[in-house]
């Protein structure tokens, strides 16, 4: 059996992919082809295809599955909700 797996640890394990791909693709693009090269170009447009889909996955799969907030500052590392305290990944609610 698959281990549960939230929305939102779905969403951030997407965002970590899209970028590792948008600076693969960044970096390809300005040590790999030639300046002002097709193929550079086409670097830099599916790095930024990239960029785009990290904010679009961001936007949609990021948030809290309890309250709906959008953990858009550190969504890489923070791991309980701003506002409502619960765990994003288990949903336990931490106590302090
Ligand atoms: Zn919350």
């Amino acid at each position: 059996m698959k281990p549960h797996q939230s929305l939102f640890e779905r969403g951030r394990k997407i965002v970590i992919l899209l970028i590792a791909f948008a600076i693969f693709f960044g970096v390809a693009g300005l040590m790999f082809s030639a300046d002002n090269s097709r193929s550079q170009i086409i670097y830099i447009l599916c790095s930024f295809a990239c960029i785009v889909g990290v904010v679009i996955t961001s936007a949609a799969l990021c948030r809290c599955p309890h309250c709906g907030k959008r953990i858009v500052n550190g969504v890489l590392v923070v791991k309980v909700c701003p506002r409502c305290k619960r765990s994003l990944t288990t949903g336990k609610k931490i106590k302090r």
